[in-house]
């Protein structure tokens, strides 16, 4: 297997004005986050809104630099690479939004939108790039006569599949989609889930696939990483994810999780109020407060991401509470 990107204890922080009198408050919205990404597989990052899946998300598009830790693609230290490498990373790991109305442009007729990147990166002809472009389109089921379309002439589908096709033009290592489908009707889901497959199918891209919703992760996912409060709670493969999560949060979410296996669900967990402020995280295990099993060590001892059973586990009592 080929590692295409490593992340070490990447860590973003930000300071939030907190209006006039109060000083400026730092948010620690990814706190030592570490994973690999193989060649051709699907990591699929999980937690409520506000976990920091985002935030992970944006830094893995290496436009904006880390507060500390790094990230390495094909071996290559981002915070090393000069400035015309870095140029070339970036090509590598394209993104797909959830909204892809708002990153298409209304002006552009979609050929022209799907040849751009071609334009700016390539030296390929005007023909070459066309010939380019409606072999891309056929590929993500656009039909050739929407070359000369605008994006308010598509569907919500229809759309997405022209921000996928997008981010595939330049070949890259990597994709982030981040809720790719969350704004799609759900019969419009499926197909556009399936796109995605066949085409790391074809391609061999790696997929960063960020999204609360269990049911679409289970559908693509190879590795799901469980995220709560800018950390990683729960890393592992998506079997060992699915039917033997270990962390309470994992079995808070999954239990939530209607369409996901009924029958072979463990006992039934409810997450009980909100996810905390990431301005002002509770001590410890940032997730004491909503913790069924919580103890007196949760509240002051932060767990470390450690293996139990083959996957990683960051939860004192993990053994104790999985007999
Ligand atoms: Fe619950 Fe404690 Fe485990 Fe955190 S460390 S998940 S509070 S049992
Ligand atoms: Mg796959």
């Amino acid at each position: 297997m080929t590692t295409v990107l490593e992340a070490r204890e990447l860590t973003r922080y930000y300071d939030v004005s907190q209006g006039f009198l109060k000083p400026a408050a730092t948010v620690k919205a990814l706190n030592g986050v570490s994973f690999s990404l193989q060649a051709g597989k699907t990591l699929a990052v999980v937690g409520e809104s506000g976990c920091g899946k985002s935030t992970l998300a944006r830094q893995l598009t290496l436009i904006e630099p880390p507060t500390s830790g790094s990230l390495l693609l094909d071996g290559v230290d981002a915070a090393k690479a000069d400035r015309a490498t870095l140029k070339t990373m970036r090509t590598r790991v394209q993104m797909v939004f959830q909204n892809p109305y708002a990153s298409l442009n209304p002006r552009q007729k979609i050929g022209d939108q799907l040849a751009e990147p071609l334009l700016i990166n390539t030296s390929l002809s005007a023909a070459e790039r066309q010939a380019k472009v409606r072999a891309m389109m056929a590929k993500v089921g656009l039909r050739p006569e929407h070359y000369y379309r605008y994006p308010h002439m598509f569907s919500g589908g229809q759309r997405q599949r022209i921000a996928i096709a997008r981010a595939m033009m330049l070949n890259p290592r990597i994709v982030i989609a981040d809720e790719p489908t969350s704004a799609l009707d759900v019969s419009i889901q499926a197909q556009v889930l399936n796109l995605f497959m066949d085409l790391q199918d074809e391609f061999k891209t790696a997929y960063v696939f960020v999204s609360h919703n269990l049911a679409v992760v289970e559908h693509v996912a190879d590795d799901v990483m469980v995220m709560y409060l800018g950390r990683a709670v729960e890393s592992g493969s998506k079997e060992q994810i699915y039917s033997r999560p270990l962390h309470p949060y994992t079995q808070a979410l999954l239990s939530a999780t209607p369409s996901i296996r009924p029958e072979d669900r463990h006992a039934k967990i409810k997450i009980v109020g909100e996810l905390p402020s990431p301005l002002n995280p509770p001590t410890g295990c940032a997730f004491h407060k909503r913790c069924p099993h919580a103890v007196e060590r949760c509240r002051s001892e932060v767990p470390s991401l450690r293996p139990v059973e083959g996957h990683l586990v960051a939860c004192h009592r993990a053994e104790e509470i999985n007999v």
